[in-house]
């Protein structure tokens, strides 16, 4: 599986209810400029060159493609690329422009050294795909006016902007497309101390306080995702508050991961089920997804998209030609004693 398909994954634990509420909470936490944008060293260092080269210059910054996991740091990493350049922001997404007009109408609404992001942008469909390239290389758009015979093509110019693009699967991404960009970065999965530094930053701006042991754990349960770490201080904060207690404490940590059934390893409750059904019901496997889907009574792509990858990156799940299996960390974790060993990983 391509890696940046297992990210996809990790968005399972937002419902499309909650995203919508937490992007507006999501802003107070953002970090707005490099030194409080905590990690990913290497592509930091590169776009602080390029903004700056390309600001003495007096330039645009080239059209750059940002892939990762969501949660990631993509949006906020483009949003602080355009305050670096002094530059407003238009932000849309692929599956957001559903004709050719729609995108022509933003891209000729930009204002010159604009930057146009497009989230999601191995969503975007062909013929809206096909308006971008000519404006992301020449800065001009064809537009057919008239129908019939007497169609013709009218070439448009549209200000000079960067592309911003962000996806959570960039092999998704035609080659034409990718081809265009003139800057590729991929965001990786944070560090649990880096994790721990981005909780702290957030509970400050919080105004409430966090103990570091409490801030370690809640780092570790954090599936190494900026976004998901920021819930989870939300959360604590929420617990603390109506136990009374004006700091996250160890124990309110303990306390209200039990409530939210995460585990240690930041596993909830579905994966956890799956873990222990993979185990328990059929021996660690080899299963075939169908039949552990149905045993679970889930849909196939919501266990392939949704639960396997976080248990396939945390070592707790193969794929084999034959089926899944669980790994020995899984048995552990499960704690279950495993059956008699079989070849079961041929
Ligand atoms: P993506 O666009 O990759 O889905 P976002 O940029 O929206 O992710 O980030 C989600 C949240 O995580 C943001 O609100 C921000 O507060 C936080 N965040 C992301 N990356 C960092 C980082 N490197 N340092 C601090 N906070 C971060």
């Amino acid at each position: 599986m391509a890696i940046e398909e297992q990210f996809a994954g990790d968005e399972k634990m937002m419902s499309a209810e909650a995203e919508k509420s937490a992007t507006a909470y999501e802003n107070e936490l953002r970090p707005k400029d490099f030194s409080s944008y905590i990690g990913q060293t290497q592509v930091k260092e590169n776009l602080m060159l390029f903004t700056r080269a390309a600001r003495d210059r007096g330039d645009t910054l080239d059209h750059s493609l940002l892939y990762g996991p969501p949660g990631i740091g993509k949006t906020t990493l483009c949003l602080i690329l355009a305050e670096e350049m002094g530059a407003q922001m238009r932000q849309t997404s692929g599956p957001a422009m559903e004709k050719p007009g729609d995108l022509a109408a933003i891209l000729t609404n930009l204002n010159e050294g604009d930057f146009l992001f497009i989230d999601e942008i191995h969503r975007l469909r062909t013929q809206v795909e096909e308006v971008l390239y000519t404006a992301m290389e020449d800065f001009a758009i064809d537009l057919v006016v008239g129908k019939g015979p007497s169609a013709r093509t009218m070439r448009l110019a549209v200000p000079r902007f960067t592309l911003l693009g962000a996806t959570t699967m960039a092999s998704r991404l035609s080659n034409p497309l990718r081809d265009r960009f003139g800057h590729v970065a991929r965001l990786r999965y944070y560090e649990p101390d880096e994790i721990q530094q981005i909780l702290l930053r957030s509970a400050k701006i919080l105004g409430v306080e966090i103990a570091p042991d409490a801030a370690a754990h809640l780092a570790r349960c954090s599936r190494r995702t900026p976004r998901i770490a920021n819930r989870l201080v939300r959360r604590m904060r929420d617990f603390a508050q109506m136990a009374g207690e004006n700091t996250i404490t160890e124990a309110v940590v303990a306390d209200g991961l039990n409530r939210l059934h995460i585990d240690p390893r930041g596993l909830d409750w579905s994966d956890q089920q799956y873990l222990k059904t993979l185990c328990e019901t059929f021996n660690g496997g080899a299963v075939g997804l169908s039949t552990i889907a149905a045993a679970l009574g889930e849909d196939e792509a919501t266990i392939e998209d949704m639960i396997e990858p976080f248990l396939i990156r945390e070592g707790f799940l193969q794929k084999t030609p034959r089926g899944r299996v669980a790994t020995d960390a899984a048995w552990q974790h499960a704690g279950v004693t495993p059956p008699a060993r079989q070849n079961t990983l041929m």
